[in-house]
């Protein structure tokens, strides 16, 4: 960064929790955020399931099998981790930090369970949840993706109800009915947390200094 620029030095990344029912839209509200926001992007978890059509390792998931999982486990590798639907999920600790001092904003898309882990172990982790306008949309929308099948689709409107009834451990909530809005609501959720004291107050301290004087403005 320039000497004189009034622009503030890069600040540590924002860790951002998604946690939705299955369907609710979070995969789609995520990409539309990536595409919406530079210094966005997206944790690629660990996961025991198997690819849906199209899915590619290593850009949707890291496809992994149990054993494998284990391993990593074992290794001290996740941040979290945790069985949803039967099978296991995990994010990665060092994609997620290395990210994190770049400066970019990591958003996770999670269960309820691990932002649970989360929010225990990064106290500056923000958290949000996506709920569906109604129960018949959300099955609407399970069955418009049209990726898995009847029990499936049964089983994750079951388990709708127990992600859905963790909603208030969160610190934002988005009802994602009309599409635009709901991204609407996201960056504005991203962008005010970009600008909360408690996030940056390395980041300033210097900044501050400068205005009042107190360093050198010619000064590294
Ligand atoms: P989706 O619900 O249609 O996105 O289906 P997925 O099979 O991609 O994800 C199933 C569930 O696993 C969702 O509730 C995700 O939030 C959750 N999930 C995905 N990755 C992780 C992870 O790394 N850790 C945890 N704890 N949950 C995850
Ligand atoms: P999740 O990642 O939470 O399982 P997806 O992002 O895959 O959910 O969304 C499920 C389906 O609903 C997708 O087919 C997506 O295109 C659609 N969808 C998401 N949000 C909306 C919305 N606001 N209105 C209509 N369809 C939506
Ligand atoms: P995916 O689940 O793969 O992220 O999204 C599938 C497609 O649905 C994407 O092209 C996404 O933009 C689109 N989509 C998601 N929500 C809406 C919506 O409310 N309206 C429209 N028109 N398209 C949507």
């Amino acid at each position: 960064m320039p000497a004189h620029s009034a622009d503030l030095p890069r600040q540590p990344g924002l860790l951002i929790i998604l946690s939705a029912p299955s369907g609710a839209g979070k995969t789609s509200l995520y990409r539309a955020l990536l595409e919406r926001l530079d210094h966005v992007v997206a944790s690629v978890s660990h996961t025991t399931r198997p690819p849906r059509p199209g899915e590619q390792d290593g850009v949707d998931y890291h496809f992994v099998d149990e054993a494998g999982f284990e391993r990593l486990v074992e290794e001290g590798a996740f941040l979290e981790h945790a069985r949803v639907f039967d099978r296991s999920y995990g994010t990665s600790r060092a994609a997620v930090e290395a990210e994190r001092a770049e400066g970019n904003d990591v958003v996770l898309e999670i269960d309820w369970q691990g932002a649970r882990q989360i929010r225990e172990r990064v106290s500056d982790a923000v958290s949000v949840f996506i709920l569906p306008p109604s129960r018949q949309t959300l099955r609407q929308r399970l069955e418009g993706r049209g990726q898995d099948d009847v029990t499936v689709i049964e089983r994750r409107m079951r388990d709708a109800e127990a992600e859905i009834s963790h909603y208030d451990e969160y610190d934002y909530v988005i009802v994602n009915d009309v599409f635009e809005e709901a991204l609407e609501r996201l960056v504005a959720v991203v962008l005010g947390e970009r600008c909360r004291l408690e996030h940056r107050r390395e980041v300033l301290g210097v900044f501050a200094d400068r205005l009042m004087g107190k360093i050198d403005e010619t000064s590294g």
